[in-house]
């Protein structure tokens, strides 16, 4: 087996199609090594080799080592440099982590690997620059030291122990702040005296000199890395199989710190956050690239490179071009400039918010760099509810006092109660707070309390900064480097514009705008929202909006399943109408009997012990629901209206409290004991598996015979004004083929009476919903006479798995913890246990009935990956709520490309 894959000089063994092998980083530097791009040269070690780590107690395959040097060899070539050289110009390499994605949580990247103290006259000889070739070693020990060798934060202290020392140094000699570059070579050599000496101290033993143990230790701890709290932290996120392992990249080092013509920089080839075709990025003359993003010193605009670096800077945007089509796509780029000469060090797909995203599949359609094909798969389906979130009440913040501007680096709008630190941020979420984190700046330890909150301040750090990285991709509000926040985490208090917030006081962020103010301010409706939900022409003339619209065209283009929607009233149809839904596919019954006073009524019917008593509190309802189906089958002018007959166990109508059963003894006249004691027998020991579904019916047809006549008589006069209807009565809870039928007939024939009494003909369906195994197992049998299925997959999963959703709560965590769950089954389909049932009932169905209308109306209808799930296995169309209508059209185009 081949471990070892080397790039350079034009050549690479490997190429941007090998990420799962070579990791992104690792494959993209072969590819641009490819395409002739300047990249230093390097190898990396695959993935395949951390996988063998930790197949094998954590050694690697003997060949290894001789791959290695072959590479080494390589990269000594190309440079005319040799790796340990103490006489002539040393090799120094970086020693860079690489799993497909960037990942946080990862071992950070070591510099400058090589030095000693014989190469680092060397370097400083073949340079003629003391001062470069210092600060390099003395960065190689504080990186190595830290990340290798653990030097890290002790419990109960505030800084790093290699910040600590160069700031007791900086302030013993120079008696203020200055810059790491305005340091001197004796600085430097002090410096790296002190941090040997802090290794010593705390590791017991010295920093390691020979170059090959430098290496194998750094290639060691990225390994290592792969398995440590954060990175399995953030891999349970975003679902990465821990299978896949890293790589490593091992490339020759270029250097931006050997003075005014040298620099690091990050880009994105287009700006990541409103996705504008500008380029974007931050830099640093006479600085290593991790100072860019550490926040060390505070970086430039890349506008400003243009006047500083002229002839890199041209190169930089020919790249930039080059980039864009080759990958056909925005680039996150890493650079370095070295006295004048440019050096790529990294590409990948630039991460970007969900407004980038529109923008950027809308104009590079434009410019004829992706087909609209393209254009859907560029738009990821769970990130599409960000454009539909809510921006700041305009008028709210007209009246509301800026107090600090930072950078925009995560759009949207959030208010929340301010908490300094992760810990008691993740508490607060957990009491079902609204939160907002705010931190300095942001590290990877912080991830938790991101992930909890609805958006992050932070006064420190730029765009390019981790909680910037973070909040974009995590889809989160963030407002970054706002000076003019103070923040003190002992008093856990924030400071801004003279007013003082303690921990647990709201502040509102525009992460647009990189407004912060105080207070909770009332948020608005995006601009799709008010296009679509008001009409509203502003919002319809907005960019935003029309590229929403256009993608949804596409996506028309592209389905084949379509989406409907669950829907109880007249208003709720017509939104999701408005979001491109066909239809409705569930309407609960039952919601409408909350609605004013006809609680009552379906109280009075539970109540009653005669069957007369119960059709003359029956026929209190059936107005009611008649007039609602009147609205609903109004609005959907002649789209399908899945209705389910009444599900829910009848307990839950009744008053449960004292006073509730006292009134309503009153307004029924009847003495509350009578009340009590029906509570009481309609108590069940697991409601969900009881009385409920068309168990009801069965033992009360007279229920099932009311709402028929309502939908009936419903769809008959509004067929009468010459609108169509398309009514589908929808039994719940079948497990037997009895039990549809004995409900069936008394839907039929009451379709028959109505048609007859109105005089008016219009289609219907009778069908049934999918939520029991047995019915999924007998779908054969109750083919014969149901013509649609709809999979019920709440309770489905609920049946299948055993678990309450209900009840779930209790051991959730442990169990995703765990990963028994890989994601909570009740938000997305369990495609291999409950996923058999529906293929074997789709398989079933079909069998008996061929074109037998297949649907699903669970959650999971707007859930992407279930959406999937649902294209692959042939349904007709999936229903979800009406503001998930446009995620599910958008799952359902891409699955169908
Ligand atoms: P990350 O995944 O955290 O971005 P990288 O491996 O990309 O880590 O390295 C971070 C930074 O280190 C890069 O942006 C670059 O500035 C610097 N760097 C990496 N490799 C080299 C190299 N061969 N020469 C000079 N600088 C490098
Ligand atoms: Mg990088
Ligand atoms: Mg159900």
């Amino acid at each position: 087996v081949k471990y070892v894959y080397t790039w350079g000089a034009g050549k690479a063994d490997g190429n941007g199609g090998m990420k799962a092998l070579l990791g992104g980083k690792g494959a993209n530097l072969a590819e641009m090594t490819r395409i002739g791009l300047p990249v230093p040269p390097g190898f990396t070690i695959s993935t395949e080799v951390c996988t063998y780590f930790y197949d094998n107690s954590r050694t690697y395959p003997v060949s290894l080592q001789a791959e290695m040097e072959a590479g080494v060899k390589n990269m000594e070539k190309i440079m005319g440099a040799k790796f340990g050289d103490a006489k002539g110009m040393p090799l120094l390499v970086a020693v860079r982590s690489g799993a497909r994605d960037s990942m946080p949580g990862m071992m950070d990247t070591i510099l400058n690997l090589g030095l000693n103290d014989e190469t680092v006259l060397s370097l400083a000889a073949a340079t003629k620059n003391e001062r470069f070739a210092w600060d390099c070693y003395r960065r190689f020990i504080q990186m190595y030291g830290d990340v290798v060798l653990g030097v890290q934060k002790a419990e109960g202290e505030d800084h790093e122990p290699f910040e600590v020392v160069i700031e007791t140094f900086k302030h013993e000699t120079y008696h203020k702040d200055i810059i790491d570059s305005d340091l001197t070579a004796d600085d430097q050599k002090e410096l790296v005296k002190r941090f040997k000496a802090l290794v010593k101290e705390r590791t017991g033993k010295g920093f390691p000199t020979n170059p090959w143990d430098q290496l194998r230790g750094a290639a060691g701890a990225v390994f290592g890395s792969w398995m440590n709290d954060r990175a399995i932290v953030y891999r349970r996120k975003y679902n990465i199989p821990a299978a896949w392992g890293t790589a490593v990249n091992v490339q020759a080092m270029v250097y931006g710190n050997t003075g005014e013509t040298s620099g690091s920089g990050v880009a994105f080839t287009r700006d990541p956050a409103n996705g504008k075709n500008e380029f974007w990025g931050e830099y640093l003359i006479n600085a290593q690239g991790e100072d860019v993003v550490a926040g060390v010193r505070t970086p430039e605009n890349v506008s400003t490179l243009k006047a500083a670096l002229p002839k890199p800077y041209a190169e930089l945007m020919k790249v930039r071009t080059i980039l864009e089509k080759h990958f056909t796509d925005v680039q996150d780029i890493e650079f370095t400039v070295q006295e004048g000469k440019l050096f790529m060090l990294q590409t990948r797909n630039g991460k970007r918010t969900a407004a980038a995203s529109l923008k950027f599949s809308m104009d590079m359609v434009k410019e004829k760099l992706i087909d609209w094909e393209t254009a859907i798969l560029r738009n990821p389906a769970e990130q599409l509810e960000q454009l539909l979130a809510p921006i700041f009440d305009l008028a709210d913040v007209a009246k509301a006092k800026t107090l600090a501007t930072g950078l925009p680096a995560g759009p949207g709008a959030a208010s929340g109660k301010i908490y300094l630190n992760a810990e008691r941020a993740v508490l607060a979420e957990a009491r079902g707070e609204k939160v907002l984190l705010v931190r300095t700046e942001t590290s990877p330890e912080d991830l938790r309390g991101m992930i909890a909150a609805e958006g992050i301040l932070t006064s420190k750090g730029g765009v390019s900064s981790h909680a910037a990285l973070v909040a974009r991709q995590m889809g989160k509000v963030c407002v970054c480097g706002a000076g003019g926040v103070e923040i003190d985490y002992d008093k856990k208090t924030v400071t801004a514009a003279g007013k003082v917030f303690k921990e647990g006081d709201f502040m509102s962020i525009d992460g647009t705008s990189g407004k912060v103010f105080g207070g909770e301010l009332k948020t608005a409706p995006s601009e799709i929202i008010s296009g679509i939900v008001s009409g509203d022409k502003a919002a319809m003339a907005t960019e935003k909006f029309k590229g929403f619209q256009q993608l949804m065209k596409w996506c028309e283009q592209a389905t084949r399943m379509s989406v409907r929607t669950n829907a109880d009233t007249p208003e709720q149809t017509r939104i999701a109408l408005a979001f491109g839904a066909k239809g409705i596919g569930l309407t609960r019954t039952e919601h409408m009997f909350f609605e004013g006073d006809r609680i009552d009524a379906m109280r009075e019917m539970i109540l009653a012990t005669t069957l007369e008593a119960r059709k003359a509190a029956l026929s209190k309802l059936l107005p009611y629901q008649r007039e609602d189906f009147t609205g609903i089958f109004t609005v959907l002018k002649g789209l399908p209206a899945t209705i389910r007959l009444l599900d829910p166990p009848l307990h839950e109508f009744l008053p449960h409290s004292k006073e509730q059963q006292n009134d309503l003894a009153k307004k029924l006249g009847v003495k509350v004991e009578t009340i009590i004691q029906r509570v009481s027998d309609l108590h069940e020991f697991n409601p969900m598996l009881g009385h409920r579904g068309c168990r009801l019916g069965i033992a009360y047809p007279e229920i099932t015979e009311m709402q028929a006549r309502a939908i009936f008589e419903a769809a008959a006069d509004v067929a009468k004004k010459k609108i169509k209807v398309k009514p589908e009565v929808m039994i719940p809870l079948v497990g037997f083929k009895k039990e549809f039928d004995l409900q069936a007939e008394i839907v039929h024939r009451v379709a028959k009476e109505v048609m007859s009494e109105k005089k008016v003909k219009f289609e219907y369906q009778v069908g049934t919903m999918i939520e029991v195994p047995r019915g999924a197992l007998t779908a054969d049998q109750i083919a014969e006479n149901a013509e649609f299925f709809s999979f019920g997959t709440n309770d489905l999963t609920q049946t299948a798995l055993g678990i309450s959703r209900d009840d779930m709560g209790a051991f959730l965590l442990p169990y995703v913890e765990n990963d028994v769950f890989a994601k909570n089954p009740f938000a997305t389909l369990d495609t291999t246990g409950v996923g058999q049932l529906i293929e074997t009932a789709v398989a079933k169905g079909r069998q008996t009935r061929p074109d037998i209308k297949l649907g699903i109306c669970g959650e999971h209808g707007g859930d992407p990956d279930s959406v999937v799930f649902c294209h692959n296995v042939g349904l007709a169309y999936v229903s979800c709520s009406p503001y998930r209508v446009p995620v599910a059209r958008l799952a359902a185009a891409q699955a169908a490309i």
